[in-house]
């Protein structure tokens, strides 16, 4: 039986998602604080909930993909609108958002006692990863939920992992962020000494890409810096959210994570530069600032 989805939150992320939900054929409510950005969705054979309670009400699985912990916290729980008002016993909230893996536990517990039940499944691959169902889906939860949400993940996902308990799906997807800021340092530094040997940047990136130095980050955003297009897949503020996120789940932990706190710092100069709106490759304008030359633009 095909189950009907409920989408909350249709920012870059939980735009494609949605759209590739209704492409796989599911029966689809979705709500947007910002009501505009329903509009693709209702064209493309969508209904529109009036809250996250009303979407909850229509549905038997929930997705959730809003910026940071509170406002998951607030979609889920509030008090008139929230998911939890609306949900029926029996449904399943399943989180997309990247938020702590703390507050994730808190609010598995407060649904449960609806009878509702909760996995964390925080995904990573870009707005082009959303758009093209191509996500990378870490989750935690119970076996039978994740089975459960199994249709679902395939219509937006391609890697599918049940890495844990309730939380665990986030504590990977810190992990992951770990990895995603070192790698967009190393492509900043990299594409400045660059600059500044002489060499084709264009050449440069086509030649390290296919070899051990490639990643998504340089094939996908590399490209961008060269354009100086700082359109956001991904933007400095959401990044840098991810950031303490790491830091504060790091400190609790006891671990140094000493590269990660210093590319921190260099996103802080960013948005205190009236920059967080950008996307998160526009970091090589932290490196720029302290080499005093930037990345000239490909084709000038
Ligand atoms: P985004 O484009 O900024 O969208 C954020 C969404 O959250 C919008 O729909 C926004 O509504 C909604 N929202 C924020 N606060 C809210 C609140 N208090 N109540 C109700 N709705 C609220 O961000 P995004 O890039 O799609 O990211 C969404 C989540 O996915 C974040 O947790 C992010 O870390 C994670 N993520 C992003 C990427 C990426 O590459 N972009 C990759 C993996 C994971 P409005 O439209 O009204 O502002």
């Amino acid at each position: 039986m095909t189950e009907n989805i409920g989408f909350v939150g249709l920012g870059i992320m939980g735009q494609g998602m949605a759209h590739n939900l209704l492409k796989a054929g599911f029966p689809l409510t979705v709500w947007n604080r910002t009501a505009g950005k329903m509009e693709p969705l209702l064209a493309a054979g969508a209904k529109a909930g009036r809250d996250p309670a009303d979407v909850a009400a229509q549905s038997d699985m929930v997705l959730v993909c809003v910026s940071d912990t509170p406002d998951v916290e607030a979609v889920i729980l509030g008090q008139e609108q929230g998911i939890i008002q609306g949900a029926k016993a029996g449904s399943l909230v399943i989180d997309c958002s990247t938020i702590s893996p703390l507050a994730t536990r808190k609010l598995a517990t407060a649904l449960a006692e609806k009878g509702v039940a909760m996995l964390d499944a925080p995904v990573s691959g870009g707005s082009e990863g959303a758009a093209k169902g191509t996500l990378s889906i870490m989750v935690g939860g119970e076996a039978a939920d994740f089975e459960r949400a199994q249709p679902v993940f395939q219509a937006i996902g391609k890697k599918i992992t049940h890495v844990g308990p309730i939380g665990a799906g986030q504590t990977v997807k810190l992990v992951n962020q770990i990895l995603v800021v070192g790698n967009c340092l190393a492509m900043c530094e990299a594409l400045l000494f660059a600059q500044a040997g002489g060499v084709d940047l264009t050449k440069t990136l086509e030649a390290v890409s296919a070899g051990a130095a490639g990643s998504w980050m340089l094939s996908n955003r590399g490209p961008q810096i060269l354009q100086r297009d700082w359109r956001p897949g991904f933007t400095i503020d959401l990044q840098q959210k991810d950031i303490r996120l790491v830091l504060d789940a790091a400190d609790a932990l006891g671990v140094p994570l000493p590269g990660t706190a210093l590319i921190f710092q260099l996103y802080r100069t960013l948005q205190a530069q009236g920059l967080g709106s950008e996307g998160n490759h526009a970091l090589v304008k932290a490196l720029e600032h302290l080499a005093g030359f930037e990345i000239e633009a490909a084709g000038e």
